[in-house]
C-alpha cells in the first residue's frame, strides 16, 4: 500500500492510538503501511494476528489456507461466525479484516503451503508470521524465510498455552537448531486447546511482527517465550545455534540476542 493513504483522515483516526506510542510515531506508520506481511494459517494464531497488524497499521496482508471452517474451529477462532461453516477460511478471514480496516490490501490464498510455492510467496513478503499446526509445514516456512532473508515469527499453541519465538532474517538459531526433523503432530483435536491460549500466544505474535517491521524494542530472537495459562507463569530461555544445523552450523556458538 502506498503510505501515502495516511494523509486520509479516516485512517489518521483509525490507526491514532498506535501512531501515539513514542517507537511509531508517523514515520513509523508509515513504515506500517507500506509493509507487507504473510499470515500463514487463518486458525486460532491467524486472527489475532490477522486483525492486530491490521490494526497496528500494516498496510499489506496475505492470509493463507486451505482449509474450510468448521464448528470446532468457533471457540477460539473469533472472526468467524457460526453460519461461516463450510466456507474457505481464507476468504472469510479476508472478508472480516476488512470490514476492521477497509484501508489493508487483504489478499486470501486459499490453498496449503508447499515445498513448491513457498518461495515466492515468502520472498514477497517482509515479514512471515507462522500460524499453522502442521510441523512439517512450519518446517518448509523457516527454511524458505531463511533462504528468502525474511524474518519469521514462529508459534504455536495447544491446551493451556504456547510458545513464541523471533527466527531472523539471518537465522541463528533456527527451528532446526532445536529439532532435527519436524517433530510429532500434536493436534488441538486430540489435545485440546483453550481459546484464550490461541489469543494470548496470537497477541504476542502479532506484537513481535510489528516490532521487527519498525526495527523496535527486543525481538524475541534467540529466546523461546512459554506461557502457561494454567500455571499462570511466562518463562523465557536462551536458544542456542547447534552444531549440527545446516543453516546455523557456521555459526554453533551462542546465538546474538
Ligand atoms: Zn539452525
Amino acid at each position: 500500500m502506498d503510505p501515502s493513504v495516511l494523509e486520509q483522515g479516516g485512517v489518521q483516526r483509525r490507526l491514532a492510538r498506535t501512531r501515539a506510542l513514542a517507537e511509531v510515531g508517523v514515520a513509523g506508520l508509515r513504515t506500517l503501511l507500506g509493509s507487507r506481511a504473510l499470515v500463514v494459517g487463518c486458525g486460532g494464531l491467524g486472527h489475532p494476528v490477522a486483525a492486530y497488524l491490521a490494526g497496528a497499521g500494516v498496510g499489506h496482508l496475505t492470509l493463507m489456507d486451505d482449509d474450510d471452517v468448521e464448528e470446532t474451529n468457533l471457540n477460539r477462532q473469533l472472526l468467524f461466525h457460526t453460519q461461516d461453516a463450510g466456507r474457505p477460511k481464507a476468504a472469510v478471514l479476508q472478508e472480516r479484516v476488512r470490514a476492521l480496516q477497509p484501508h489493508v490490501a487483504v489478499a486470501a490464498m486459499e490453498m496449503r503451503l508447499t515445498e513448491r510455492n513457498a518461495r515466492g510467496i515468502v520472498g514477497a513478503h517482509r515479514v512471515v508470521v507462522d500460524c499453522t499446526d502442521d510441523p512439517a509445514t512450519k518446517f518448509i516456512l523457516q527454511d524458505t524465510a531463511l533462504r528468502c532473508a525474511v524474518p519469521l515469527v514462529h508459534g504455536g499453541a495447544v491446551r493451556w498455552g504456547g510458545q513464541v519465538t523471533v527466527i531472523p532474517a539471518g537465522g541463528r538459531p533456527c527451528l532446526r537448531c532445536l529439532f532435527d526433523e519436524p517433530p510429532p503432530a500434536e493436534r488441538c483435536q486430540d489435545a485440546g486447546v483453550l481459546g484464550a491460549a490461541c489469543g494470548a500466544v496470537g497477541a504476542v505474535m502479532a506484537a513481535e511482527a510489528v516490532k521487527v517491521l519498525l526495527g523496535v524494542g527486543q525481538p524475541l530472537t534467540a529466546r523461546l517465550l512459554t506461557l502457561d495459562l494454567l500455571a499462570g507463569t511466562t518463562r523465557v530461555q536462551p536458544l542456542y545455534a547447534r552444531q549440527g544445523c545446516p543453516h546455523c552450523a557456521a555459526a554453533a556458538t551462542p546465538a546474538r540476542r
